[in-house]
């Protein structure tokens, strides 16, 4: 096969594939098209049934079909369970000579001799095995193999999206009732959640538009008359607009759309489904479906474009339905908020009280909202990128947000499972709650001072009450980002007394604005490429001194009578930065103690470590900086080069790296040299596990989600110090992020502390 010819056979497969209603029409799809574009005589696609541990003949081309979902290998069996054993493609002139090959009668498969088996793998666990096979004996070329391979690399994740583990409808026949699936995604925020599905979807994405039942058709049926009316009038309007600017031929396409959107056409399909029992925005997003399907496999390049302005067009009539639709909208008691990516902004808007658990299809562990959601103590699973969000509304779903698991439809005995494990979760935090009035000291005596994270006025209430000695970090960001604009200075200045008055007499550290990357503002949105490495935090605040200088001057005013302000700058690469920084603030301390007329104590003044670089200049930020607090959110991002919100690498991103504890005790022991206090207030503080290794370390304080102080005060209160010492000093001896917290967690399960490790309180199914 020629390149050109194989990628657009590839492609045309690939989209056949996806356009597939369920998993078996979209394994039969594949194995004929396989089988036609290699002309091959047999194309099979065995899946692995991981509770039985066999692979599953489910589709074929080629092999008696008597035999499909009724043959199966055990996976150290024949060369199929070869394949997937060895994780690699097996050629094979005279597959019947192999010692591994073994004779299934059900198949007819003893004529063919050569064999080509590739592993299909998503997210390094293999899920299957395509097999070509061809009555010739043949050695099948280097394209054949490269062009199977990159099949099943594309077609891997169609087949996780029904297949991801645990999904055990896969092995049976397609029913017509809801089935119990299972899916995987990336742990945000502790805890096990059991409710119904509220999708939260953007306005006009015919993606994520549920399946729904119509609960009346005749209105269903009037609310689309006055969509396509209303369209149509938008359409000509923008005809007549575009006059002057835009050639006839160029406004071709407006006549297109009219076209299409005439009663005859569009609007009938889409009328026809209501009247099967649709609702009005479910029928436009299937009738839409349908055709750019249709057109995107068509081989003239013309029409294939033509998707994307039937996509505009089904946005177009889907946005006046939403106007005229609110019922979406509605957030009652348990539910679980589910979309593909959830905004700081818009869950805070939200009932907070009838949130049971929010699971989103994007985002990674510590991404902005999560870090916003482990505060309000919602558990939290992202990056579930299998889910399929649009037919899940109103669907019953358990949370498991330890494991970072969504079980949508789960079976009784899961549900009454779930039940108890909730019920054991509300008995630890009753008996956590003893910890409020504890300080937090070791048994050898030890202090070890904990800190709150704030950014809600929740936080400020709960660290509050859970007894917490300051503010480690005060996040400026979360209240410019629940603004519609910059908050003038006034307005901060309000905000910011409130955090300080909340703790007068104990230290309150405000990071100035640290916005970019994951942070963004709904009023001045960052696009950038590279965001992480971008124009974020003390970059963009440098930029804007009009912004940097009006957060100060609010700052330093909130602050008159409480002297207890520390000003904490974010995303610090180089000294200069620290020194304009500075520069900026003592002038603003001066203009404003003149305006004032009053003496304002100059706050201390600390720079967050989040890029690596700062970790070789210690010495030199010493001299200009009273205190350093340690990121770790984005500084294992950048030591590992691990982008903290992609749920691809999530495996990779871990507090428990080797690398990570090393450089953080040399941080610490070099901090002590140059005399500067050293705190960590990223999320590794509130890991009881790593708790315990950054006191050992010498951090000397520790901040937190409120979520978490009662937990880590908790270990703190039971961990003597000399344990603490001796257990860093073993993983540090390490090399493994998997062995190191194993090896905390022995430390916790053997000394009373087993509630404090995660996977003590999950179901494993
Ligand atoms: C961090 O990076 O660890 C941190 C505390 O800041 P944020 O999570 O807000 O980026
Ligand atoms: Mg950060």
């Amino acid at each position: 096969m020629a390149n050109t010819m194989q990628l657009e056979t590839l492609r045309r497969i690939v989209q056949e594939v996806d356009a597939s209603p369920s998993l078996h029409e979209a394994l039969d799809v594949m194995v004929n098209q396989v089988a036609e574009a290699m002309d091959a005589d047999v194309c099979s696609v065995y899946l692995l049934d991981e509770r039985n541990h066999r692979y599953v003949l489910m589709a074929s081309h080629g092999l008696k079909l008597e035999a499909v979902g009724n043959v199966s290998l055990d996976t150290s069996e024949g060369l199929v369970g070869l394949v997937g054993q060895r994780e690699e493609i097996v050629n094979l002139e005279h597959a019947p000579k192999h010692e591994r090959f073994i004779y299934l009668p059900e198949t007819g498969e003893e004529v063919f001799n050569s064999f080509l088996g590739v592993p299909i793998m998503y997210r390094r666990k293999v899920m299957g095995v395509m097999v070509i096979q061809n009555q010739e004996s043949q050695h099948f070329s280097e394209a054949a193999e490269s062009f199977l391979v990159t099949l099943c690399a594309q077609l891997s994740g169609v087949i996780a999206h029904a297949h991801v583990v645990g999904n055990i409808d896969v092995f049976r026949k397609p029913s017509s009732g809801p089935s119990y699936q299972t899916y995987q995604g990336v742990a945000g925020a502790d805890g096990i959640a059991l409710g119904r599905a509220v999708i939260l979807y953007p306005a006009a994405d015919l993606n994520s538009i549920p399946d729904r039942e119509a609960e009346d058709i005749s209105i269903e049926l009037e609310l689309l008359g006055k969509a396509v009316f209303a369209v149509r009038e938008d359409i000509k309007n923008l005809d007549a607009k575009m006059q002057d600017s835009l050639m006839s031929e160029e406004r071709a396409l407006f006549s297109v759309f009219l076209r299409m959107l005439d009663d005859n056409a569009l609007p009938a399909e889409i009328s026809a489904l209501i009247r099967e029992g649709h609702w009005a925005q479910g029928a436009v997003r299937r009738v839409i479906e349908k055709h750019v399907n249709i057109f995107a496999q068509m081989e003239d390049g013309y029409l294939r474009e033509r998707v994307s302005d039937l996509k505009d067009l089904g946005r177009r009539i889907l946005a006046h339905l939403q106007t005229a639709d609110t019922s979406h909208k509605e957030i009652t008691e348990d539910t679980i908020l589910i979309g593909e990516e959830i905004s700081t902004a818009a869950l805070v808007e939200m009932p907070i009280g009838n949130i049971a658990a929010i699971v989103t299809t994007e985002g990674a562990a510590n991404s902005h909202m999560v870090i916003v959601a482990r505060a309000l103590g919602i558990p939290t699973v992202v990056g579930v990128t299998e889910l399929p969000i649009s037919t899940l509304d109103d669907a019953e779903i358990i949370v498991d947000a330890y494991q970072g698991r969504v079980f949508v439809h789960p079976p009784r005995r899961l549900r009454t499972r779930y039940k108890e494990i909730k019920k054991d979760e509300d008995q630890i935090a009753k008996d956590l709650k003893q910890y409020e009035t504890k300080s937090a000291i070791t048994p050898d005596g030890v202090a070890m001072p904990l800190f709150v994270n704030t950014g809600l006025m929740i936080d400020v209430v709960r660290g509050v009450q859970r007894g917490a000695k300051g503010v480690g970090l005060y996040r400026s960001e979360i209240p410019f980002m629940l603004r519609e604009r910059f908050p003038g200075e006034e307005e901060q200045r309000a905000i910011y007394r409130q955090q300080l008055s909340h703790f007068a007499n104990k230290p309150v550290v405000m990071r100035t604005l640290d916005i970019g990357a994951d942070k963004d503002l709904p009023y001045f949105s960052i696009e950038e490429e590279n965001s992480a490495l971008g124009w974020r935090g003390i970059r963009f605040t440098l930029d804007h001194p009009e912004i940097f200088s009006s957060q100060i001057r609010a700052m330093l005013k909130a602050s008159i009578g409480l002297n207890n302000l520390h000003i904490l700058l974010p995303m610090i690469t180089s000294v200069s930065e620290v020194e304009e920084a500075l520069y900026l603030l003592d002038r603003d301390l001066s203009a404003v103690q003149e305006e004032e007329q009053v003496k304002i104590t100059r706050p201390k003044v600390g720079i967050m470590i989040e890029v690596p670089s700062i970790l070789l200049q210690i010495d030199e930020f010493s001299e200009l900086v009273d205190f350093f607090s340690v990121g770790s959110n984005d500084l294992i991002q950048y030591l590992l080069a691990v982008d903290r919100n992609n749920p691809r690498v999530a495996s990779v991103y871990s507090h428990f790296h080797p690398a990570i504890l090393r450089a953080l005790t040399k941080l610490v022991k070099e901090c002590h040299q140059y005399d500067k206090p050293i705190s960590l207030c990223g999320e590794m503080a509130g890991d009881p596990l790593t708790a315990i290794l950054l006191m050992a370390m010498g951090f000397n304080t520790l901040s937190m989600s409120s979520s978490n102080i009662l937990r880590v005060r908790k270990a703190i209160c039971h961990v003597p110090m000399t344990d603490a010492q001796d257990l860093l000093e073993q993983v540090l001896k390490l090399n493994n992020p998997l062995m190191i917290k194993s090896l905390i967690e022995h430390y916790f399960r053997t000394h009373g502390l087993a509630d404090m490790v995660k996977s003590n309180r999950t179901v494993t199914v």
